[in-house]
């Protein structure tokens, strides 16, 4: 099974607990765990070398928080190096002519997702970056390509070239950048034809093309999904045309994610756009962050630090955990926790950000996830108990429920939902205490 490498690094870190700085024997340890990680997240291994050696560089000596455990703070550094790494710009980096139209090339083997991301692009340019956008396919092997994009150009609202049958990839982009100028449009979009895998003939095409239209960006799409492959083929079309940026789709699919960091460290170019779903608005712009959280793992260890240091009562925490370890957890540590939560931005936010915690969460978004307003929900009915209720939550019987129900605003069936969810909590939280999280690891597996 896949683990997380915030799961990993948890595991390691158990043993570091109140070490005053990080010293090389530890970080060597924790490193073997990132790379592992990095590896089975599907970056190329030189890249995870390298980025390793970064990493180790800044690790050694550092002063530990003293409101973190030195893990967290490790992960944070990795996370840090990460966006480094990945460091991508955004949708405002694609970079317009003066004189217009100005040419997007987009490149791409077939089935990368390469017509489908040109009228996202061009829906996306049109509607938020009001450019007036054409699009046309030379793609004159597959009729249905070029057919495909008339489509998606309906869909989308996006103007593109009408097909005249016959026409060499060379003509019809002559034809679409006349049309363009002619048409007042501001950008024209050429969908060039792709292959199942690269050939000579293609990449003369392209090249051929590309000097000849001479675009201001020259798009490469690639599948996520395909990992190592993408990297090698982003290689390749490098060689043969200017590629500005890439557009990596299929992203929704792939939740390591480690094809963005190598394909970023290989080929220089910059990951510009990710295709996030099949529908014609399910693009974002590559956001290196985000990407670091979710190469790390679903958890987000990084803001839970930073948010840590800032607002987390240690004292009150380190009580709260050494009663809950002894099953003592009533009403009012539960009143505690939503407060806390609050603060740190909902339950499924906290669960998410600590490592080994993201089958709980997984959990809590099954049962219908806990959400703020929720929260407020749970704490009202909690202020309505008495102070008795409070501490001995097994005194709520029925007429006791429902004179919270009203004191509260809610119903008997959300009081018995927080009941039980107090208890499931407790009873974790016990075995947590005894077995520390690989206990309850092993408890959430089983
Ligand atoms: P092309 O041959 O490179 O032009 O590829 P297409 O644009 O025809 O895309 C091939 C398939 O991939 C289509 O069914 C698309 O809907 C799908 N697709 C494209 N981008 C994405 C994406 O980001 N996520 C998902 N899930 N599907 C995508």
């Amino acid at each position: 099974m896949f683990e997380s490498l915030s799961d990993r690094l948890g595991n390691v870190f158990e043993k570091l607990r109140g070490k005053g700085a990080l010293e090389e024997k530890d970080v060597n340890e924790a490193l073997r765990e990132v790379r592992v990680a990095l590896l089975e997240a599907d970056v190329a291994l030189p890249v995870a070398k390298d980025f390793i050696a970064k990493v180790k560089e800044r690790a050694i000596g550092a002063e530990v928080l003293r409101s973190v455990t030195p893990g967290q703070q490790v992960v944070k550094i990795v996370h840090d190096a990460l966006v480094d790494m990945l460091g991508g710009e955004g949708e405002t980096s694609l970079s317009f002519a003066t004189t217009p139209p100005a040419a997007i090339m987009m490149v791409g083997l077939q089935g990368s997702g390469k017509t489908t991301s040109t009228a996202k692009i061009a829906l996306r340019l049109q509607k938020r970056k009001k450019k007036k956008v054409l699009m046309a396919s030379l793609d004159t092997r597959r009729p249905a390509a070029m057919e495909q994009l008339q489509i998606l150009g309906e869909q989308a609202e996006v103007k593109t070239l009408p097909i005249i049958a016959g026409q060499s990839p060379r003509d019809i982009a002559n034809r679409a950048m006349e049309a363009g100028k002619l048409g007042g449009f501001d950008v024209v979009m050429l969908d060039t034809a792709g292959r199942l895998s690269i050939d000579e003939q293609l990449m003369t095409e392209i090249a051929d093309i590309n000097k000849a239209t001479n675009p201001i960006e020259t798009l490469l799409v690639v599948d996520a999904l395909t990992g190592q492959d993408a990297v090698q083929t982003a290689e390749k079309f490098k060689q043969r045309v200017p590629v500005t940026g890439v557009v990596m789709t299929r992203i929704d699919g792939d939740a390591r994610g480690g094809a963005a960091l190598s394909m970023r460290a290989v080929t220089g170019a910059p990951i510009k756009f990710v295709g996030v779903g099949e529908k014609i608005d399910a693009l974002d712009t590559f956001e290196p962050e985000r990407m670091a959280g979710r190469i790390l793992g679903m958890g987000d260890i990084v803001s839970l630090v930073e948010k840590a240091s800032e607002e987390m009562d240690i004292e009150k925490a380190k009580k709260a955990a050494k009663k809950m370890a002894k099953g003592d957890f009533d009403m009012n540590d539960l009143a505690d926790q939503f407060r806390q939560m609050r603060k740190m931005g909902g339950m499924g936010a906290i669960l998410g950000m600590m490592p080994g915690m993201g089958k709980m969460k997984k959990m809590v978004d099954q049962a219908g996830g806990l959400d703020d307003k929720e929260i407020v929900r749970q704490e009202a009915i909690i202020s309505s108990m008495t102070k008795k209720e409070r501490s001995s939550p097994k005194l709520l019987n029925a007429s006791r429920k429902k004179r919270i129900a009203a004191g509260s605003g809610t119903s008997v069936q959300e009081i018995n939902k927080l009941i039980k969810a107090h208890r499931q909590m407790a009873d974790m939280m016990k075995k947590m205490g005894k077995g520390g999280m690989k206990g309850m690891a092993k408890q959430l597996a089983g």
